[in-house]
């Protein structure tokens, strides 16, 4: 009975928890929104791909889930998004800011266009900044909440495979973190990065000459870590961690997950 109790409150960590998430239609964030439903937490996914949007919530059910379209790289999106949230559910506990682009391929720098390099980061930064503004807005009030952020191996070290402008945009989206994390904390609200190694999406997928099988044995064989492939599960389960209660003392941190790729070359 104790040990049913005790299985059933885990495989419901997320209940009463509602939870945003940019870029929720696709890869790592479609596979965080279907964790998070599992786990018991009402979703909200905002994404411009609105047909796998909906069909993603139509999956998940109604009162679990909805869809927004939102571009987060315009600030009146992102605020209706926000609002839109806690206008269903009543509040908003966990921003996971994860729409992200790699764009064209990388050059190198005399090659380098100026307006690939700003749309970019219009993604990539502007977006969580503007995410985690919104976030902030709503939750300060609550004087709660966890906003996650999805950086990647790119945000500690220079991937010669990504675009200067993509690496440029993960380490800078961890200086965004840690700068929330300091103010947002004496409200209570916590702010971290999760920080994968290549997992195969559509976004990898479009980005390498490479199938599914051979990108993912690529990656293994880069890691440090031997046995073990980084699927989006992975990721969604970190994001799980730190949205949740779990985490409750943890902020300020870029949580890695890339086998030892980053610190055994
Ligand atoms: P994906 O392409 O499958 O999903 C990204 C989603 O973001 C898509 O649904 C896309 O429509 C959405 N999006 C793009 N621009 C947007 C905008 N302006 N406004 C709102 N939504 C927008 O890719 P993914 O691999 O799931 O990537 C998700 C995040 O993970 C990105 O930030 C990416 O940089 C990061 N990441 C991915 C990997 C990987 O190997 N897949 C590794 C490290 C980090």
């Amino acid at each position: 009975m104790a040990s049913s109790f005790l299985l059933s409150s885990v495989a419901k960590r997320l209940e009463g928890k509602v939870a945003l998430i940019t870029g929720g239609a696709s890869g790592l964030g479609e596979c965080t929104a279907k964790l998070f439903a599992r786990l018991g937490a009402r979703v909200v996914v905002a994404d411009i791909q609105d047909h796998k949007g909906r069909v993603l919530c139509d999956s998940l059910g109604p009162d679990t889930a909805s869809y927004v379209h939102c571009d987060v790289t315009k600030e009146s999106d992102v605020a209706r998004a926000v609002d839109a949230a806690v206008a269903r559910h009543g509040k908003l506990d966990v921003m996971f800011s994860n729409a992200g682009v790699v764009g064209p391929r990388q050059k190198s720098f005399p090659d380098c266009e100026v307006d690939d390099f700003q749309r970019l980061l219009s993604v990539n930064v502007t977006g969580v900044f503007l995410t985690t503004k919104h976030a902030a807005r709503v939750m300060t009030p609550a004087r709660q909440g966890s906003i996650v952020i999805t950086a990647s191996t790119a945000s500690t070290i220079a991937e010669s495979l990504v675009p200067h402008a993509y690496t440029c945009s993960k380490h800078a989206v961890v200086g965004l973190m840690r700068s929330a994390a300091a103010e947002l904390g004496k409200h209570g609200i916590r702010v971290n990065c999760v920080s994968p190694h290549g997992v195969a999406t559509p976004l990898t997928m479009a980005s390498f000459d490479l199938d599914k099988e051979a990108f993912e044995a690529t990656i293994e064989r880069s890691a440090n870590l031997k046995g073990v492939r980084l699927g989006a599960e992975d990721v969604a389960q970190a994001v799980a961690y730190l949205a949740g209660d779990e985490s409750r003392y943890v902020s300020g941190v870029n949580l890695l997950l890339d086998g030892g790729f980053t610190i055994a070359k």
